[in-house]
């Protein structure tokens, strides 16, 4: 997939070939690699466009190489994409502060409440557990065992049907205790099977309930599919942040930035396997260090 970026570098860095040719040549290597990535057309051509233009315009600073600067610039861009040089702030900004997960069946949602529970709670936040996922029988008892190992408490109604009820229920429990963070996770496949009413859902849970932050999570291997997925969720419940799972697989996360791009909102964590400390602040050079080979 983007293995050939590498050794585009390296060409580029140490070819024979003219400035402007290469540069040519190694522009046309990062769009055919960026587009078997998963990585939109649309985007990967505004990408490459803002490149040339930099070309264009500026000239390179005295202490580098014509090609190192080159190089530079393509990063540079790139990681503009993901937010630039600067981690993303995670704290919550007000307190409380309610967060709603959403995301597709199997990408990790479930986890990844877990995840966000300890990572708030080792920050000295109160923090509690919404289980609205109806759907999937095994999901509250899930999210109840992780609570339980991580001395989080768990909202959930085993019988009952009524999603958007229970994210409402849970959330004034938790905030009439005084709750800090609290975090609902929902439902990723819907009983019906249809994936507008899974939507529907969504964009119920987010108008009655008006949690602070809704959370994308989309799995490292989603590819292509991840753009419409985004933009979906997006206009069902005005998505502010992503969160991407299983970047530990051999996935190499091109689908991110599409997904980036139909919601223009930001990554801010990483999963990077299944246990319950394996989350990490998103960081924008390292993760384009990996796109790029
Ligand atoms: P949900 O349907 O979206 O709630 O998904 P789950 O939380 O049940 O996760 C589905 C599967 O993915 C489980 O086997 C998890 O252990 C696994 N999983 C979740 N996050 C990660 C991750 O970051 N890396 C890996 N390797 N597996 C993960």
């Amino acid at each position: 997939m983007l293995d050939g970026i590498r050794d585009a570098v390296k060409k580029f860095l140490t070819g024979n070939a003219s400035y402007d040719v290469a540069v040519e040549e190694f522009i046309k290597e990062l769009q055919k690699s960026l587009i078997s990535s998963d990585v939109q057309v649309k985007l990967v051509l505004s990408l490459t466009n803002k490149i040339k233009e930099r070309l264009k315009k500026e000239t390179p600073p005295s202490n580098l190489e014509r090609r190192e600067w080159f190089i530079k610039v393509v990063y540079d861009e790139l990681s503009a994409l993901f937010g630039g040089d600067k981690e993303p702030e995670v704290n919550p900004k007000s307190n409380p502060w309610v967060i709603m997960l959403v995301g597709v069946q199997g990408t990790g949602k479930t986890t990844t409440a877990g995840k966000l529970a300890y990572f708030y709670k080792r920050r000295g936040y109160k923090v509690a557990l919404v289980g609205a996922d109806v759907y999937r029988p095994a999901a509250l008892e899930q999210l109840r065992q992780i609570g339980k190992q991580i001395n989080v408490p768990v909202y959930g109604e085993p019988d009952s049907s009524d999603a958007v009820g229970i994210s409402e229920r849970g959330v004034a429990k938790f905030l009439s205790e005084r709750y800090e963070l609290i975090i609902i996770d929902t439902a990723g496949r819907h009983g019906y099977g249809e994936e507008s009413k899974l939507l529907d859902e969504m964009k119920e849970i987010y108008e009655k309930v008006k949690p602070n932050e809704v959370v994308l999570v989309i799995d490292a291997s989603l590819g292509q599919k991840a753009f419409d997925l985004a933009k979906k969720f997006h206009e069902a419940s005005n998505v502010g942040s992503i969160i991407i799972t299983k970047m530990d697989g051999t996935a190499k996360g091109g689908g991110a930035l599409s997904a980036v791009a139909a919601t223009g909102a930001r990554i801010k964590f990483i999963g990077l396997g299944e246990k319950i400390d394996e989350l990490e602040v998103f960081n924008p050079r390292r993760f384009v260090a990996r796109i790029l080979g």
